[in-house]
């Protein structure tokens, strides 16, 4: 089952779209059903079951964090991740870049704006970002990270049309910042779309899709 959805959904995916599979709140041997399958990338959103499953798998896996990160559990983050998809406050990517420098390390880092209509939902508002040289002045100041691009979550409605402008909010403030910040040097990743809405989200430029439940639970 676990393989049936992979070559499914790999079928339907350009190939420049990487598909990060969300193992979250799922076993070990699901997980390792999943490698079995071919699949390398994984997506966990807390730091201590991350740790674990990063233990657990063999080490040609990529792990990324799409979790809301608190800065006291960067230590247990930081060492094997590629990839944060959610930082999502200033307060984050400075804790982040004093971590990592302090570790001579760079992780690969999204900021996640907040587009859903809910409120609860963490992330920067679009207007902290757009405007010419803004993530630019946010890189210069951290060397021990790369802002490569954008994650956002829909709003949770089954009004697809609102889940289409939520996307197409995300991708018109993601091209403008490339276009405000000629000088950012690897701004190219849009990571949207999950199990209900990553064909929408290809329809407005994903590069990566975090699909949990389409693998791991349902037989869509
Ligand atoms: C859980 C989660 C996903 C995957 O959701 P599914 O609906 O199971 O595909 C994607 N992104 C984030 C940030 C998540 O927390």
């Amino acid at each position: 089952m676990i393989a049936s959805n992979l070559v499914q959904i790999r079928s339907e995916l350009p190939i420049n779209v990487k598909l990060v599979a969300v193992s979250k709140y799922r076993p070990v041997d699901e997980l390792l059903q999943a490698y079995d399958a071919g699949q390398r990338v994984f997506a966990e959103s807390r730091p201590l079951e991350l740790e674990v499953k990063a233990q657990a798998l063999p080490g040609d896996c990529e792990w990324h964090f799409i979790g809301h990160l608190q800065t006291n559990k960067l230590r247990n983050v930081l060492p094997y991740v590629s990839m944060i998809h959610s930082v999502d406050s200033m307060h984050l990517l400075e804790a982040i870049d004093r971590a990592n420098t302090a570790a001579g390390r760079v992780t690969d880092v999204l900021l996640e704006v907040h587009v859903a209509m809910e409120e609860s939902k963490q992330g920067f508002d679009a207007s902290e970002l757009r405007g010419p040289s803004v993530v630019e002045a946010l890189q210069k100041n951290c060397k021990g990270l790369r802002i490569r691009g954008l994650m956002a979550m829909a709003s949770n409605t089954d009004d697809l049309d609102r889940v289409d402008a939520d996307f197409a909010a995300v991708q018109d403030l993601f091209e403008s910042i490339r276009r405000d910040n000629p000088s950012l040097e690897a701004f190219d990743q849009l990571s949207i779309g999950m199990s209900g809405d990553w064909r929408i989200a290809l329809r407005h430029g994903a590069t990566m899709v975090r699909i949990g439940s389409a693998i791991f639970i349902d037989n869509q």
